[in-house]
């Protein structure tokens, strides 16, 4: 069982993500940030729709729905929490749910705290997970509606992924997201060489995404609230890790 993930930037700083099931002659794409440029990936590619994976309602993610819709009759897929929210929406997924793209598993997770209905899905076959504006590679999604306890219980369900996981997120918000974590946890290794990596990638243009679980795990300061060097330097030590986390979020949004 194969998919080929096809991956292009879009709008600012978003990623389109189409995935291609060739024995079956499916492709999905990964929300809808922007049709014109999902049609011509589709074009490049030479294949055709035929779903709609949305990760959450915000625009940039659903905001092209009803004319993909409408130009290829594709099937759409989110959330039933927030069916209200998701146009033209097909097919109501929900938490632990394994739903099928031709052969290939898919596990469903709820992953509220940037948005309540916010979804990702685990391809398990390949390890891959698709996981929207929940998990940014050294970050993770702001807490528009959800509470920090929630978010870190999201993160948690993706954080028990194998090591090897590829991570495929939403936006290109790496090299800001360094600058951040390397106030957290200035004497991290691992972080500064990643800080080093990320800077020589899009200094040649190229994408820090995706990235993998087990380099989050050791980089992203949102997944480390554990780390002894990040609870001494916020003189947390000892503190419940969601505490530590909700206090990370919360230097995050006034960096
Ligand atoms: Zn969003
Ligand atoms: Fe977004």
């Amino acid at each position: 069982m194969s998919i080929e993930v096809f991956q292009f930037p879009c709008l600012q700083d978003n990623y389109g993500f189409l995935i291609h099931d060739p024995e079956k002659g499916l492709t999905a794409t990964v929300d809808t940030p922007d049709v014109d440029a999902i049609m011509s990936a589709l074009k490049k590619k030479n294949w055709l729709l035929t779903h709609i994976l949305n990760t959450h309602h915000h625009w940039d993610h659903t905001g092209g729905n009803l004319e993909l819709k409408r130009l290829t009759g594709c099937t759409i897929i989110g959330s039933g929490v927030d069916e209200d929210r998701i146009p033209g929406i097909d097919v109501r997924v929900y938490d632990g749910e394994e739903t099928l793209f031709g052969e290939n598993r898919i596990i469903i997770h709820e992953t509220p705290g940037h948005t309540v209905g916010h979804i990702v899905f685990h391809f398990i076959d390949q390890n891959t997970g698709f996981v929207g504006d929940t998990l940014f590679s050294l970050g993770c999604g702001r807490l528009f509606e959800g509470t920090a306890e929630q978010m870190w219980n999201s993160l948690q369900k993706i954080m028990q992924w194998p090591d090897e996981t590829l991570i495929y997120c939403a936006h290109e918000y790496t090299q800001a997201n360094a600058e951040f974590a390397l106030t957290i946890e200035p004497e991290n290794k691992d972080l500064q060489q990643r800080n080093l990596d990320v800077n020589h990638l899009r200094k040649e243009g190229r994408a820090t995404v995706p990235t993998t679980v087990g380099l989050e795990k050791k980089t992203n300061p949102f997944l480390r609230p554990d780390s002894v060097e990040i609870q001494t330097h916020l003189q947390m030590t000892g503190e419940p890790v969601e505490k530590v986390f909700a206090r990370i979020r919360s230097l995050k949004d006034n960096f």
